[in-house]
């Protein structure tokens, strides 16, 4: 209000004035939201390129709130790391996730995966791989029908960290796959030093395949590496039936986007049934 007669100084003030707001009433309507039961859990599917099958489903978290609508998870993960409540919202999400997981399986008597994403922070809770056996025992899943997507950020927390708790999920048994790869500037080495099972190319590689050499030149050589390692390659962000079939000459195993689905919940997941690749 002191600058009304600087025009850019009090639009950036105002801006950023907006900005912080948003954060503290996200940050504050966050702190209860999960026993308000604020979050849902949506699924998103993932296609075998070869059989044109479902093999499973990303769980995503969605959040409403009443005061600020629909929050999307790029802007309130972080936010419920900074103020540490990711731990119990991450294991909601697993324990909703392997739930889900059951219920599916029953209802079409096929073996599909259910996939997680982890938080850096859920890594440091040295009790997340005794909670995560803990779970797969009280949902009655076998450990290999669940998969980690781990981004660079978890692998960055510390090798100390990150060695202990992988090597206790893998031996767990369950899959690990590395998510968003191609964007961070380490994934090739800690896919040499980690065990991991699957490797999911990053959207913003999909969505130029088509178009852009060098992108096509880039999940080439994604999936040439991953397979030499045996790592199954999982595209992510597929949109259109093009991207599909060059995904599929390309020798991709899975893919996953909005030309299949977008993220549903789970009574739709449920019902979803997909029969274009073979048409
Ligand atoms: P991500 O793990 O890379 O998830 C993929 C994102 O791409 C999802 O956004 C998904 O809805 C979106 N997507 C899928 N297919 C397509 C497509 O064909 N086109 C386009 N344009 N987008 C597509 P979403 O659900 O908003 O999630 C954003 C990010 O939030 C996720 O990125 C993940 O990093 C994080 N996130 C979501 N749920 C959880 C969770 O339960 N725990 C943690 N720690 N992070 C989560
Ligand atoms: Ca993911
Ligand atoms: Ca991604
Ligand atoms: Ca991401």
């Amino acid at each position: 209000a002191k600058a009304s007669g600087r025009n850019t100084y009090s639009f950036f003030t105002y801006k950023m004035n907006d900005m912080i707001l948003r954060r503290l009433e996200i940050e504050g309507q966050l702190r209860g939201a999960l026993e308000r039961h604020e979050f849902e859990v949506y699924y998103q599917p993932k296609l075998d390129l070869k059989t044109g099958s479902v093999t499973g489903a990303e769980a995503l978290l969605r959040w409403h709130n009443p005061a600020l609508g629909q929050v999307g998870p790029d802007e309130f993960i972080p936010v419920a790391e900074h103020i540490g409540i990711i731990i119990p919202i991450g294991k909601y999400v697993l324990e909703q996730a392997l739930s889900f997981l059951l219920e599916w399986r029953k209802a079409h008597q096929q073996q599909y995966a259910i996939a997680v994403n982890l938080s850096p922070l859920q890594f440091r809770d040295r009790a997340f791989a005794s909670f995560v056996e803990e779970s797969l025992v009280n949902a009655n899943v076998r450990p290999e029908c669940l998969e980690f997507e781990i981004t660079e950020g978890v692998l960055m927390i510390g090798k100390s960290y990150v060695e202990e708790a992988l090597s206790k999920l893998h031996k767990l048994g369950v899959k690990l796959s590395m998510d968003d790869f191609g964007t961070g500037y380490s994934s090739l080495s800690y896919l040499r030093q980690y065990a991991f099972d699957l490797l999911k190319i990053d959207r913003s590689f999909i969505s130029g395949i088509c178009e852009k050499k060098e992108d096509r030149d880039l999940v080439t050589a994604a999936i040439a590496m991953a397979h030499s390692l045996d790592l199954r390659v999982i595209a992510e962000g597929v949109e259109t039936q093009e991207q599909l079939s060059l995904l599929a000459d390309l020798g991709c195993d899975i893919a996953q986007g909005y030309y299949f689905s977008k993220p549903m919940p789970a009574n739709e997941m449920m019902k979803f049934r997909y029969d274009k690749i073979s048409e």
